[in-house]
């Protein structure tokens, strides 16, 4: 049976092999075993159940919380050429009244149906009459009421499913790991608990990153420029902030959603839409938005506060990447933020849960400080187990050289007593230093302190900055009153006495997520233009890993096409053509543009071998003066073939100067990424610079630095 399932995954799935786990829950259930299925988000868990649905007879039901869940899975399954239907309260009755008759003929593999149906006496005698060999269900967590999203109703699957004259195999599937959770699915499932397939909890394709002691939404602007083109969401901590952030981002000509509960329904909806239809690419929200979305190709997801405890933020954090490619978690640190949490905390009503709130806030705060691999920290934190260090996350990969400040430590902190300690806050303890002519300073004498303009030289921004900073370091403290003071801490005062130094790391680079491939902008586009005609979320037409093997391998023919990861037969039919006359178009205007050339090498790849010595023609113009792009014009090639040209006279020792194929103002950036990124690797070099540096001016400058400038 395993072998049949092989053959579905390809035939409708486009996919050569099971991922981790699936094999193993699959064959559990084909041989009629119930089983729970815990695997990370984006793990794959649809297939687990979509899969054994094809392959019995009969129609599975398939329990799903949100309506917005279900409608984008039976979308994906009808793309897929699955017949599939749901019922919840977004239909009329009578179009549930219809799809119950069309599921009585079995004309559907699956139907998904909202938990609250389960409570209707009327609906179970429905289902009573259809042929169902399995029950599916999804976010098996909402049965407990140790899980995140506790729904009653999800109590009453397990006498659902013993009413039913046949008695269905029953699979649950949850990404939440923890035991308590997994024990209380399995009890009031009667799944036996050795019947659980559990895999790793690692993200192979997410970078977790912790930014402190720098200006957040600085840091934020940067890497929403630099990544304009994807699609990521960030998470604030309340209703305001949301809107805060919304209106600044606007105001620097942002254009994002935003999402959260004092927004009317209606609102929301039509953010929510906008967003999965890659109509808007940001979109800000509460921890509120998410839950019930599939949307695959989300490359990032920034947290602006510090979310309340680790099981949030990985929840929250692991809605990037589903479709397996490379994306970003970065969590923007701020030390003010422990103290809403705690405030929160503090405020709500359940007394008893309280310690345990704060105990797991704190293990939330020391995974900002920790030193080590986040997605260790992260594995360790769920599992109990232990994984090697990722190499993918700010930790692993920090080579950031740090600063001895100590002296302006001690400046900062001098000052700080000398103000009398827990009486003013960041700003103006700054504006002392800075030597302001503030009239408060002046009235509070401040303007007689030997600490008064020591820091002159800087910006009242950049020391508050550094303030923050050390109150990341935990050397200055804030005191929340009416206004949130600071005061000195023990181990600052440690610093005054010049028996501890103080380093800082130079500030965190934004980075670039996902890829500049031009043939890739014309996939997007194509798929948007196929999505709007259907009706769905381009992600359901193909995830953004499709489209990137499609990069990879330049599929020309119906054949080619099919070997493309997530095509499947039905897919072919429909989308094939479309696909395939785009990627000729592009191969016709960039003949120099082959298959399987990876990503990273594609433009600096040697010339071809066919025409061995066009890059002496290209050379000979160079003589004449022309610039690049005139030579590109000149020939009639295009721009990357010249530079590859350009890239093998350089090899060969002809003379090249830098300066005639770099931008002179782009010589001092690419030489400071060179040295950030401490080696002459291209790929983490080009993620320090801006867009417009290209592959080949690194490459250029990489091989020219030594001899000219
Ligand atoms: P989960 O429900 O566990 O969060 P999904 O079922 O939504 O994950 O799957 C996440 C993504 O992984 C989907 O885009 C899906 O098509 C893809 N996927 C699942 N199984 C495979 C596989 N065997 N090979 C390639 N891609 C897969
Ligand atoms: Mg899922």
């Amino acid at each position: 049976m395993i072998q049949k399932a092989i053959e579905m995954l390809q035939k409708h799935y486009g996919y050569s092999s099971f991922r981790e786990g699936q094999d193993q829950a699959i064959a559990s259930v084909l041989a009629g075993t119930d089983t729970l299925c815990v695997m990370p988000t984006g793990g794959g868990k649809s297939i687990c159940y979509q899969i054994p649905a094809l392959v019995f007879g009969g129609t599975t039901i398939v329990i799903s919380p949100l309506i917005s869940l279900m409608k984008d899975q039976v979308d994906a399954l009808l793309q897929l050429g699955i017949s599939a239907a749901y019922i919840n309260s977004s239909i009329s009755g009578k179009e549930a009244a219809e799809r119950l008759d069309k599921a009585k003929r079995g004309e559907y593999k699956l139907l998904y149906i909202a938990p609250e149906r389960l409570e209707s006496f009327d609906f179970m005698d429905h289902l009573k009459m259809l042929d169902i060999p399995m029950v599916a269900i999804d976010e098996a967590h909402c049965i407990s009421q140790w899980g995140h999203d506790f729904r009653p109703s999800y109590q009453r699957i397990q006498r659902m499913v013993q009413a039913l004259p046949k008695k269905p195999v029953v699979l649950a599937l949850t990404a939440t790991a923890t035991p308590k959770v997994r024990v209380d699915i399995c009890r009031s499932l009667t799944i036996q608990e050795e019947n659980t397939v559990l895999t790793g909890f690692e993200r192979e394709n997410l970078s977790f990153s912790v930014i402190k002691g720098q200006d957040r939404l600085r840091f934020l602007k940067d890497f929403l420029k630099k990544n304009e083109k994807e699609a990521g969401i960030i998470y604030a901590a309340t209703r305001k902030n949301v809107d805060q952030l919304y209106e600044r981002l606007k105001k620097d000509g942002i254009k994002a959603g935003r999402y959260h509960a004092g927004m009317s329904d209606a609102d929301r909806m039509a953010e929510q839409e906008d967003f999965l239809q890659d109509r808007t690419g940001v979109m800000i929200a509460t921890s509120a938005f998410g839950m019930g979305i599939d949307k695959s190709n989300i490359r990032y997801v920034v947290h602006f506060q510090l979310p309340k405890n680790m099981e949030s933020y990985y929840q929250e954090a692991g809605r990037a990447g589903r479709d397996g490619l490379d994306s970003e978690c970065i969590l923007l640190y701020s030390s003010q933020d422990v103290q809403v949490q705690r405030f929160l905390i503090d405020q709500s009503s359940d007394r008893e849960r309280m310690p345990q709130e704060l105990e797991k806030l704190q293990l939330m705060v020391d995974y900002c400080y920790t030193e080590n691999c986040l997605q260790r920290y992260i594995v360790r934190y769920f599992d109990d187990s232990d994984i090697a260090p990722c190499g993918r996350c700010g930790n692993c990969t920090d080579s950031r050289e740090s600063q001895d400040v100590t002296k302006e430590a001690q400046m900062v902190l001098s000052c700080i007593i000398r103000m009398g300690q827990k009486r003013f806050g960041k700003a103006l303890t700054a504006q002392v230093l800075t030597g302001s002519k503030n009239k408060k300073v002046g009235d509070l004498g401040f303007h007689k302190l030997p600490t008064y303009g020591i820091m002159k030289e800087k910006s009242t921004k950049e020391v508050t900055d550094f303030i923050e900073f050390l109150i990341s370091q935990e050397l200055i403290a804030v005191e929340h009153g009416t206004y949130p003071t600071i005061y000195v801490k023990e181990s600052g005062k440690e610093v005054l006495m010049g028996n501890v130094t103080v380093k800082r790391k130079e500030a965190v680079r934004t980075k670039q997520v996902g890829n500049d491939d031009p043939l890739f902008e014309v996939l997007r586009s194509v798929r948007k233009e196929m999505a709007e005609n259907e009706g769905v979320p381009p992600f359901v037409i193909f995830a953004d890993n499709a489209l990137k093997d499609m990069c990879a391998k330049l599929p020309q023919s119906d054949e080619e096409f099919l070997q493309v990861s997530g095509v499947g037969e039905h897919k072919l039919k429909k989308y094939g053509e479309h696909f395939i006359k785009a990627i000729t178009a592009f191969k016709k205007q960039n003949p120099e543009r082959e298959a399987l050339g990876s990503l990273e090498s594609a433009p600096v790849k040697p010339a071809k071998k066919a025409t061995p010595n066009s890059h002496l023609d290209t050379y000979a113009l160079y003589k004449e003066n022309l610039s690049i792009a005139e030579i590109a014009e000149k020939r009639e090639l295009a721009l990357s073939t010249v530079e590859n040209h350009m890239i093998q006279c350089i090899q060969e020792g002809m003379e090249v100067k830098l300066l005639d194929v770099v931008p002179p103002e782009a010589v001092p950036q690419i030489r400071e990424a060179v040295q950030d990124a401490g080696g002459e690797k291209l790929k983490p070099i080009k993620e320090l610079l801006p867009d417009q540096v290209s592959y080949f001016m690194i490459k250029a400058y990489l091989l020219l630095e030594k001899t000219s400038v």
